[in-house]
């Protein structure tokens, strides 16, 4: 049997696993990725998982990494979270080591690359997907392919909504993951509140909205204005079919649905808004099934 190593490479884990041609997972591996910060222990890793894996006819080794990437090179340009990968040729690196096909591409877009093939989005040709946590990853799916440039491309998370907003990690200012964050809707509760301490989790402001409480529901209003103006914006450009949410934060999906809904309403323009569907991610492994179909897609091509 034909099958593909499909590795997600998150802050915390890096999970990998065995994958079948229809994305069907068959093993799985999960490390604490604080080990593997090293590029050479990073290789190493993954060429003992390529043994340990020794009696499958693996095709292609996909990755999914947390940062920007030459998707044409396979290089890593830089990982914000991870430091000393600057400019690293970690295809040409793995490839021979590995002595079979490498791709890597970004974290979110492999995400929603697993979701339109398997998950929530399956069959359609649009999408927008998110990813809503620390900060917001973001990959566009047009004519039923990830849309990417020379570079891994789509990074939503950067649209600027409010100049005169917060300094952002990728050093402007305002752009809409500083509004959506998890730790600026912490920040936002505890001023609300006016509170010393904000809750340690987003799902405490979640459970506190479900229970009435006026502070815990004005955050969630205000995220849904945000994230609606913004999603607008990618509803008029792209006329996706469906947008798919996904992350910590898109645990309060069912709170702000309702509010995120009347948002797009206001602002995007309405035929774009025909029979769009705005659900959940589905997946729990979207990042290992969606490296493996990247490598598999890359390879044979999409059918
Ligand atoms: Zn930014």
């Amino acid at each position: 049997m034909k099958v593909f190593l499909g590795v997600d490479w998150g802050g915390t884990y890096i999970k990998a696993g065995i994958v079948t041609e229809d994305g069907r997972i068959l093993k799985k591996i999960v490390y604490s990725s604080a080990n593997l910060r090293k590029q050479k222990t990073f290789i190493g890793e993954i060429k003992k998982l390529k043994e340990t894996f020794g009696k499958y006819n693996i095709k292609a080794v996909g990755i999914g990494a947390p940062g920007m990437i030459d998707v044409e090179s396979g290089s890593i340009y830089y990982l914000p979270n991870v430091p000393g990968w600057k400019n690293f040729p970690l295809k040409k690196r793995l490839t021979k080591e590995l002595k079979i096909p490498v791709f890597i591409d970004n974290d979110a877009n492999i995400f929603a690359l697993a979701e339109v093939r398997r998950g929530a989005g399956r069959g359609m040709q649009r999408a927008i997907f998110l990813t809503l946590g620390t900060g917001l990853g973001g990959a566009v799916i047009y004519d039923g392919k990830i849309l990417e440039g020379k570079t891994s491309a789509s990074e939503l998370g950067h649209v600027v909504i409010d100049a005169t907003g917060a300094k952002c990690g990728c050093g402007g200012y305002g752009c809409i993951e500083t509004f959506t964050g998890s730790n600026r809707l912490l920040e936002r509760y505890r001023q609300l509140k006016k509170i010393k301490t904000a809750p340690a989790e987003v799902k405490e402001i979640f459970d506190r909205a479900k229970a009435k409480e006026k502070e815990a529901i004005v955050v969630w209003k205000e995220f849904s204005s945000y994230l609606g103006k913004f999603l607008a914006g990618m509803i008029n450009i792209f006329n996706p079919q469906i947008i798919i949410l996904g992350g910590g934060v898109s645990g309060a999906f069912t709170l702000f649905r309702p509010m995120l809904l009347s948002a797009l309403k206001k602002q995007a323009m309405w035929p774009q808004l025909t029979g769009l569907k705005l659900v959940k991610a589905k997946l729990a492994d979207a990042g290992i099934i969606g490296a493996a179909l990247l490598a598999k897609e890359k390879l044979e091509g999409y059918k």
